[in-house]
């Protein structure tokens, strides 16, 4: 699953235009950043190339995110969804 992390994207699109199937659209709305969000709208499409995981200059794409070992781990400083997760939860 293609994760996008919000608070890491800063909209500059390299992954939108490196992708080689055209996974990526870009939203029509600004976030509350004023980040235009790329968002994966034909995932099937991904062939897991790594290109996008690999340009995006702030580490913000991560393509397998589920199967991370960190995601499920309580003591995680690396995983900024966790860190959300943890917030939200208080
Ligand atoms: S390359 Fe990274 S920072 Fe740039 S739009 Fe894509 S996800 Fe966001
Ligand atoms: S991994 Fe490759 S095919 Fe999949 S979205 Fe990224 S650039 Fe496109």
């Amino acid at each position: 699953m293609i994760n996008i992390d919000e608070d890491l994207c800063k909209g500059c699109h390299l992954c939108v235009y490196i992708c080689y199937r055209n996974v990526y659209d870009i939203a029509s709305k600004p976030n509350k950043k004023g980040v235009l969000l790329p968002y994966p709208k034909d995932e099937k499409e991904c062939t897991k190339c790594g290109d996008c995981e690999l340009i995006c200059p702030d580490q913000a794409i991560d393509l397998d995110i589920e199967t991370h070992w960190w995601v499920n781990e309580k003591d995680s400083k690396f995983n900024p969804n966790f860190s959300k997760k943890e917030a939200q939860n208080g």
